[in-house]
């Protein structure tokens, strides 16, 4: 299999009825840019920046941050990269940030993590935007928020971009020829307030692996909980149809960045909703191109039509049933 999916690297993924799907991979080190080329994927969907963190016994310095920056886009050539800022704090503790804050929190995956921690720590954040509109001088930045749970946290996030790069620009440094702005959609409040922040945005990255966690309050960490909860079940299929539908005609681009688009059958249940964009583990590019393939995107969407208004008792068997046929 690892062979014929080889042969796809150069090939563009377009269904049978013609749609580009884009599919991008998901990357949090340096040389985890090397897939791109290796697997043919449009680009990096999604940029775990807090992985630098994680391997760092201290603050990474801000020269260090804008050299990584700027090697993954040297890297990355003309692909689009889709840098989301730090999620660390909760699970993702670091011995150098630990404050009274994450000390308090009994429950780290909805805790004191990822943005919220951000616009407190406000000496982190600028220095993250500094050195990603530094590394970015002449190309284009694509910023990513995680765990955005209300519009006014990405407002006050950008502003926080806005002001270095009203300091870049006094200073004469050069500048991104474009700053994009996302989010993250992983907290299901933000899905109910997402028309106040479309005018604002570019793009939107749906995170599947924490938005499950959230819609069935059940911890992604557990094992004894792994299995209890299917992504194929028709609470998070109809959530991400309401998405889509909340999302058509506002011109913002929307994607998938969680596990779940790098798996066979839930990548068609997505391409039936109208998801567009996947971004996943650069190891399923392959199976997720050939699917693509198969596809023709008028068909399953009015098979998911039909099962989200009806859901089937058990939606995997229905999607691979169709499938095959
Ligand atoms: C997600 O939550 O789905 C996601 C892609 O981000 P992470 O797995 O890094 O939390
Ligand atoms: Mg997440």
């Amino acid at each position: 299999r690892q062979a014929e999916y080889a042969k796809l690297r150069d090939v563009e993924p377009f269904t049978r009825d013609g749609e580009r799907i884009e599919v991008m991979m998901n990357a949090g080190l340096r040389d985890d840019v090397a897939m791109l080329s290796l697997t043919g994927a449009d680009g990096i969907g999604l940029y775990r920046t807090e992985f630098q963190f994680l391997v760092s016994a201290a603050l990474p310095q801000r020269d260090r941050q804008t050299r990584l920056y700027r090697d993954v886009l040297d890297a990355a050539g003309d692909k689009k990269v889709i840098f989301r800022t730090v999620d660390i704090g909760g699970d993702k503790s670091l011995p150098y940030l630990s404050s009274e804050k994450s000390r308090e929190d009994e429950n780290p995956a909805m805790g004191w993590r990822a943005l919220r921690l951000a616009l407190e720590r406000e000496g982190l954040m600028k220095v993250q935007a500094r050195a990603l509109l530094e590394g970015a001088a002449g190309r284009e930045l694509n910023v990513m928020f995680p765990m955005v749970s209300e519009p006014w946290e990405f407002d006050a996030a950008k502003e926080v971009f806005e002001g270095q790069l009203a300091f870049l620009k006094k200073r004469k440094h050069k500048l991104p020829s474009a700053i994009r702005y996302g989010v993250m959609l992983e907290v299901p409040s933000l899905a109910e307030t997402l028309d106040l922040l479309l005018p604002k945005i570019s793009f939107i990255s749906i995170g599947t692996n924490d938005l499950t966690q959230f819609l069935f309050a059940a911890d992604r960490a557990n094992p004894s909980l792994a299995e209890r909860y299917d992504w194929l079940s028709p609470a998070i299929l109809r959530f991400l149809q309401r998405v889509v539908r909340n999302c058509a005609g506002s011109g913002v681009e929307l994607g998938v960045c969680g596990e779940m688009g790098g798996r066979r059958m839930e990548a068609l249940a997505l391409i039936g909703l109208g998801i567009r964009r996947l971004s996943i583990t650069p190891a399923s590019i392959g199976q997720i191109k050939e699917l693509v393939r198969q596809v023709d995107t008028k068909d399953i969407g009015e098979a998911m039509k039909g099962w989200m208004a009806q859901p089937p008792q058990d939606m995997r068997a229905a999607l691979s049933a169709w499938a095959e046929e």
